[in-house]
């Protein structure tokens, strides 16, 4: 196994070991591991692990003013995006972060972990659809840099090609309340059966919504985002009750759920609705209009 203490060491071992695996927290790669799905060389195949936590440029975030973005390395904690000052700014997030497992799972989970996985279920990635995040990925050809809705490309299939890793996501700072909704079969330690993702701009009257486990990736609801923006009372901050209802049914409809071992369809699609309604209701509280 590598251990770097650089980015210039990680991408070195990248370009002579380029089928190595990444390792950051180790909470969905030992999972994998443990379950067998994945196999490695260890303890003697020391090239088949590049361990990614003691790499200072994945693990600190920037914020540019002018841009009013925030860059998260890939290996930042959930812990981490929990915490002041990343709470306040990017308060989807940090509540999604809540959800994340155990305090134990939040103290060694990425980011990145969470977006290499690219679960449909990671509690991440709605916020990241709905923020419109950016992912710099780094490797042996350079740097790019991809819309999130291009860098998840289906249930845990990525855009990341051999040799490359997730460097950072830059996020938008936006101008409006923004908050995170997951559903699952208990409070807590769970995978979401359905989440959602509600972001506002006053500065631009818009919405985004995006929604987990409802499709093989993370998807975005384009009319839902359309009617809410056109429907709500932005000065006042409010919202009619049937507009935040037909908000709802819209996302549902938008949603392409499937039954599997953790629930329905019917039942994922009666969350959204449930969850969006909610969640802009949330987003505007005043007096019902
Ligand atoms: C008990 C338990 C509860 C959990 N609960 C939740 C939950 O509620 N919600 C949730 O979303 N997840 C949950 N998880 C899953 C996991 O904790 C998260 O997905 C976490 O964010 C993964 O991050 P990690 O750093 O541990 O990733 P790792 O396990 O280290 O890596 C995961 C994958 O990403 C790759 N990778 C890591 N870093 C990079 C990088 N920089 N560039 C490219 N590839 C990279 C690895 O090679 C691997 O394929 C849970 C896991 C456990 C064990």
């Amino acid at each position: 196994m590598l251990v770097p203490s650089s980015l210039e060491e990680a991408l070195a071992g990248l370009a002579t070991h380029p089928a190595a695996t990444l390792l950051a927290g180790g909470t969905d790669l030992l999972v994998e591991v443990n379950e067998g799905h994945r196999r490695f060389a260890w303890p003697d195949g020391d090239t088949d692990v590049i361990a990614l936590t003691r790499v200072p440029e994945l693990s600190t975030w920037t914020f540019d003013p002018e841009a009013r973005t925030v860059t998260v390395g890939a290996a930042v904690t959930w812990a981490e995006i929990e915490r002041e000052p990343l709470r306040s700014m990017l308060p989807a997030l940090a509540e999604a972060a809540r959800t994340v497992g155990s305090p134990q799972i939040r103290n060694a989970g990425t980011v990145g972990g969470n977006l290499a996985t690219c679960s449909p279920a990671g509690d991440g990635l709605p916020v990241f659809a709905a923020l419109g995040a950016q992912i710099q990925l780094v490797g042996l050809s350079g740097r790019r840099t991809l819309p999130v809705g291009e860098f998840m490309m289906g249930v845990k299939r990525t855009a990341l090609e051999p040799g490359e890793m997730i460097e950072s996501i830059t996020l938008e700072l936006l101008d409006g309340w923004q908050g995170y909704s997951k559903v699952g079969v208990r409070n807590a330690m769970v995978i979401a059966t359905a989440s959602a993702c509600l972001a506002t701009d006053v500065a631009s009257r818009s919405l985004r919504l995006a929604l987990g486990s409802v499709a093989p990736t993370i998807i975005r609801c384009p009319v839902a985002e359309a009617y809410g923006t056109e429907s709500v009372d932005w000065s006042a901050g409010t919202v009619a009750a049937q507009v935040a209802r037909r908000f709802g049914e819209i996302a549902a409809e938008t949603s392409r759920p499937i039954d599997d071992h953790r629930s329905t369809a019917a039942y994922r699609r009666h969350a959204v609705a449930v969850m969006a309604t909610r969640l802009l209701q949330r987003a505007f509280p005043g007096a019902d209009g």
